[in-house]
């Protein structure tokens, strides 16, 4: 029997001489299969990283084109008169505007790169031009130029005054002359809708500068014998199917519903309204309705992007008459409605629901905003679709009266990760008006 047993549990089978790893090899190896396993996972990661965002040379790519086009436009913007912002004179009825924030760390540390090109005080009609990263079949890259005429652009070096300036100026002097006038402001979630309409405490915004003018108005217009007329103020947001008061913060306030009275006139029952004598007392209002705004949001597990925040100023006279209204309206995120669910793997019942509602609502607010601006066209009654949805159904009065006045401002993201949500936020805008046709190609 040749076997022969040279250590416990082995056995020998040729003559070749059996040693026994050392300790160091041991460790060696094991140090090996370790960096290779680090190594292999590390390739792994790449591959996705790489096939997820283009590589640093596509990205040169696209930025050369990029910084090519903006050469020939600083060029052309060059030769323009420039116009002013303020547009405190314009009279006309729906004002469809775009402001492009800045690039934030995020986006930059992100290799995420500048894709919006406009300029603000330059064009008579402003215009904005969306730079496309696409790849051909052949793999080959390439910049799509998309292009939209809006009625004011402005740039990521814009100010909150500057688009008070521009939108909200004019509404001032409407609602003294009986106006029903409402801001909007739309966009995806995190390209500056609460920063144009509500500011931060460095820069404050529309509303401060709405309310601001408000009051010098009504101390500069009531004879020094008479009361000045007060402004009555309410703060809600629309979640969903509810109302919810930023004014009331009982949890078990009575639930707010929608009423209409015999004129068809809507009225939220419910709803508290305060009345404000001071711009003080309105900015601390504010205030108060922004912070249970995001402790409810906090609370409920939930973001200020799935509601709409609607902050509405009446100015009655002394003699309790209605002289004209404000609505500022801070939409629900876009990115919230349709195409939300195509990049949620499995959304859940109420994610559906959540997003089939604000989808609803906000393609109900474009249809209402076109009926309002061909009837103004027409200068005939055409239909307004108002009851399509919570939002525009609580704005009926504002869609219906023959004074008002309607501004949206497009608020958009610089950044390429956001070039669907981009382009998606100014084909919305540019049908709300039709005022020109987008998607024209300059590639
Ligand atoms: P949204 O309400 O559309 O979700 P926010 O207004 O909250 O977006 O803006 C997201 C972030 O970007 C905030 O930190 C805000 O201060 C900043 N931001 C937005 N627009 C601008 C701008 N025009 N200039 C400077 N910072 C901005
Ligand atoms: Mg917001």
């Amino acid at each position: 029997n040749q076997t022969a047993t040279t250590s416990p549990g082995k056995t020998k089978t040729d003559s070749t001489p059996i040693t026994t790893p050392s300790k160091t090899a041991l460790e060696i190896a094991k140090l090996k299969a370790a960096r290779d396993s680090r190594r292999a996972a590390a390739a792994e990661i790449k591959s996705i990283q790489d096939a997820l965002c283009p590589s640093e040379k596509e990205t040169r790519i696209y930025r050369t084109e990029i910084n090519a086009f903006r050469k020939q436009f600083a060029a052309v913007v060059a030769e323009l008169p420039e116009i002013s912002v303020d547009g405190s004179d314009d009279d006309s009825r729906i004002r469809v505007c775009v402001r492009k924030r800045p690039m934030n760390k995020k986006e930059l540390a992100k290799e995420s790169y500048d894709i919006v090109t406009t300029a603000t005080t330059r064009f008579p009609h402003s215009q904005v031009y969306v730079h496309e990263p696409k790849t051909r079949v052949d793999m080959s890259k390439y910049i799509e130029t998309h292009s939209f005429i809006l009625d004011h652009s402005f740039d990521e070096t814009s100010t909150n005054e500057q688009v008070y300036l521009a939108t909200g100026k004019p509404l001032v002097k409407s609602i003294f002359e009986g106006g029903m006038c409402t801001f909007f402001a739309y966009g995806q979630t995190g390209s500056g809708k609460t920063h144009t309409i509500f500011g931060n405490p460095a820069e404050p915004g529309i509303y401060s500068y709405t309310c601001r003018d408000i009051f010098s108005q009504i101390n500069t217009t009531t004879p020094p014998d008479q009361q000045s007329p007060h402004l009555r103020c309410s703060f809600f947001e629309i979640y969903g199917p509810k109302i919810n008061d930023l004014l009331n913060p009982n949890p078990n306030a009575a639930p707010i519903t929608l009423c209409e009275d015999k004129h068809g006139s809507v009225n939220l029952m419910n709803l508290h309204e305060e009345i404000v004598t001071s711009l003080s007392s309105l900015l601390s209002l504010v205030q108060r309705g922004r912070s249970l705004r995001t402790t409810r949001a906090t609370n409920a597990n939930s973001e200020s992007s799935r509601s709409h925040a609607l902050f509405q100023i009446r100015i009655v006279s002394n003699d309790g008459y209605l002289i004209g209204v404000l609505s500022l309206v801070d939409l629900a995120g876009s990115e919230r409605g349709v195409d939300s669910i195509s990049f949620t793997a499995k959304p859940d019942k109420k994610t559906q629901s959540e997003a089939a509602e604000i989808n609803k609502s906000l393609l109900s607010l474009k249809e209402c905003i076109r009926a309002l601006y061909k009837r103004g066209l027409d200068e005939e009654n055409g239909h307004v679709p108002f009851r399509g949805s919570k939002l525009t159904h609580i704005l009926r009065d504002s869609f219906l009266c023959r004074e008002s006045r309607t501004v949206m401002v497009a608020t958009i993201s610089p950044g390429s990760t956001s070039v669907e949500h981009t382009l998606n936020t100014l084909r919305y805008a540019d049908r709300v008006k039709e005022l020109g046709k987008d998607g024209s190609s300059y590639s």
